[in-house]
């Protein structure tokens, strides 16, 4: 799926400019990274963005004053009684790359920002031939220290197996065992989740919603709508490939028609 996406964006770079620069949309959106400054030949889908890359990306964030939510206040925001800001982003991260702690962290830190890594609790055996599945990630103690930092760690399942494909069974202890695990190490409520893959129909958010998940990120492209389904909250995804001009697409909307080529 992320192919296919990576080879629209490509496809459609230049509509997408074009048509940026025609209008702006408000709105929140939650950006989708995987790795930052980890070099890699083999990463074709663009996974890892540069340590330069990031460090522009976050500039240009703190230039133009967009906000930065954590995940807390994106949710408060959106409670009844709340409200969003009219232009803001989360930043968040899947798999728990020792990259995004190592080149990451520091820099949000040092901008006071939040950001959250959801992280699956188990070995990737749905993903052991996948070249990243053999990059380094943290393990769930070392995420801890990060949690209380405001790194906030969320579930992304326990396999990392794409939760449409499995049996009831099978997905509803993909969910429970993943908060659960995750729980047990945070030694604090674990109530958000990236669906791994991006994969996710209505039986996924059923099951979510009754394994105690109240928040779920997908990998679909769009802003937050007020009103929306919090279990299916969309996010954009940075690549290796964005100029930072790309990136400044994304962040005001211009990539957020791309959510009709996602199915899930
Ligand atoms: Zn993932």
């Amino acid at each position: 799926m992320k192919r296919r996406v990576l080879t629209v964006i490509k496809r459609t770079g230049a509509v997408a400019r074009t048509w940026s620069g025609l209008a702006m949309t408000s709105g929140v959106r939650v950006l989708l990274y995987h790795s930052v400054g980890f070099q890699s030949r083999e990463d074709r889908l663009g996974l890892s963005v540069s340590s330069a890359q990031f460090r522009d990306q976050m500039s240009w964030l703190a230039d133009v004053q967009v906000p930065v939510l954590s995940v807390e206040g994106l949710v408060a925001g959106l409670a009844e009684g709340g409200a969003l800001p009219g232009w803001g982003v989360v930043i968040s991260f899947d798999d728990g790359y020792l990259s995004a702690a190592e080149e990451a962290w520091p820099v949000l830190k040092a901008l006071g920002w939040p950001a959250v890594c959801f992280v699956s609790t188990g070995p990737k055996e749905s993903d052991s031939k996948a070249y990243w599945s053999r990059w380094p990630r943290l393990s769930l103690e070392e995420w801890v220290a990060l949690d209380a930092e405001g790194f906030t760690v969320g579930a992304h399942g326990v396999s990392h197996r794409p939760l449409t494909g499995l049996s009831a069974s099978a997905l509803r202890a993909e969910l429970v065992e993943s908060r659960q695990t995750l729980e047990s190490v945070l030694g604090r409520p674990v109530r958000w989740l990236s669906y791994p893959h991006g994969s996710v129909n209505g039986p996924v958010l059923q099951a979510t919603r009754e394994a105690g998940f109240n928040v779920g990120f997908t990998s679909r492209p769009g802003k937050v709508a007020v009103g929306g389904e919090l279990l299916a909250i969309p996010r954009i995804e940075v690549t290796a490939e964005d100029t930072l001009g790309d990136f400044q697409r994304k962040v005001r909307g211009a990539y957020d028609w791309l959510k009709v080529f996602k199915k899930s």
